[in-house]
């Protein structure tokens, strides 16, 4: 146990470590300019990349590894940190981020978790994270909760975006309360760790396929976890824009603007229910219904709930008691 404590420490202690290299790379490095100039190109403020910490892991094998890597021991806590790669072939180790900009994760308490690396280009993989490690958990995590909170101790309302540089953008452009689930679907644990922090949280992932399959999925997931007193709101941005780049041609007020006026889920839960069938035929209707029912029935007892129920009431021109008693028979017949 006491030894398993002093590893896990040794590991922090190299992941900050790690991030101080990069961060001293991005300003000492012979070939900064690159990077430098990369971040100028987006946009980006100095003091935007200090207060997040962003660096530049230089291109070759084993820059870290010089750096870092005095002895066996050594290397050997910068693989389990997932710092290094190992080579079994070769028996040899090498720099898992290279010729990359760094944003460095951390979790709540500010310590160092893990890395995200992006290519100064359009070369593929265009982000590459940490593993997951003993000290990061991906469905866990969330990318600017430590930064957002150090900005605002009091923060009542958070944005959840999909990348590093929706946050890093939002913030430089005066929207501190940003965070990013890194590459990975929101998760029960993230709704959870948020609204631990916060009574409402509000989706805005990017404007086109992908983002709003991953609104479809953050409704869902979002459905059974959330209580009254607490608010999810859905944000929609127009196609081909995503936060870093809306807030940065329309400027915060604008942004802020959208976000004042996000879908609430109840009613991003019937747009796209009500999408999906004709609600002029019965037959449309009963479809509706039979699909809703089941997702309303996953949520927490709360007035929500009861209001969604009455929702659908509405719409099929039903009592409770009639959908009830058709739904039970329905089970017990199916059991
Ligand atoms: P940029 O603006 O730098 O081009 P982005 O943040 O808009 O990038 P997206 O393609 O929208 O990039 O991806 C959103 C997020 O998903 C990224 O910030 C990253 O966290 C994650 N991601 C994207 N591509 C990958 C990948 N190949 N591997 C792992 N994670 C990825
Ligand atoms: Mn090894
Ligand atoms: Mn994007
Ligand atoms: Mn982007």
């Amino acid at each position: 146990q006491a030894q398993r404590e002093k590893q896990l420490k040794d590991l922090y202690g190299i992941l900050d470590e790690a991030a101080r290299f990069y961060q001293q790379q991005l300003t000492q490095h012979p070939q900064r300019d690159s990077a430098v100039s990369y971040l100028k190109g987006r946009g980006l403020s100095g003091q935007a990349a200090k207060a997040f910490g962003i660096g530049y892991a230089p291109p070759g094998w084993d820059n870290l590894m010089q750096a870092l890597g005095a002895d066996k021991q050594r290397i050997e806590a910068l693989e389990q940190a997932g710092m290094l790669i190992h080579n079994e072939e070769r028996n040899s180790h090498y720099d898992r981020f290279r010729d990359r900009i760094i944003f460095p994760i951390r979790d709540m308490r500010g310590r160092v978790i893990a890395f995200g690396g992006r290519v100064l280009g359009d070369e593929k993989p265009k982000y590459l994270n940490s593993p997951e490690t003993e000290t990061f958990h991906k469905g866990r995590e969330l990318y600017g909760l430590y930064e957002a909170r150090q900005t605002n101790a009091q923060l009542q309302r958070l944005l959840i975006v999909e990348g590093y540089m929706d946050v890093v953008g939002l913030a430089q452009n005066g929207i501190h309360y940003a965070v990013a689930t890194l590459g990975t679907a929101t998760s029960a644990q993230h709704l959870e760790r948020l609204f631990k922090v916060v009574p409402e949280v509000v989706f805005c992932f990017d404007g086109d396929t992908a983002g709003r399959k991953a609104a479809e999925r953050a409704l869902e997931t979002t459905l059974p976890v959330i209580r009254d007193g607490q608010e999810a709101r859905f944000l929609f941005l127009p196609e081909g824009e995503d936060p870093d780049s809306l807030v940065r041609t329309e400027g915060r007020d604008n942004f802020q603007t959208r976000i004042n006026q996000a879908l609430p889920l109840s009613e991003y839960f019937f747009r796209s229910q009500t999408e999906q069938a004709d609600l002029e035929s019965m037959d449309g209707r009963a479809r509706f219904s039979t699909r809703a029912l089941p997702l309303i029935r996953a949520m927490q007892p709360s007035l929500l709930q009861q209001m969604m129920l009455e929702r659908i009431c509405e719409i099929t021109g039903l009592s409770l008691e009639q959908i009830n008693s058709v739904i039970n028979l329905h089970q017990v017949t199916t059991d």
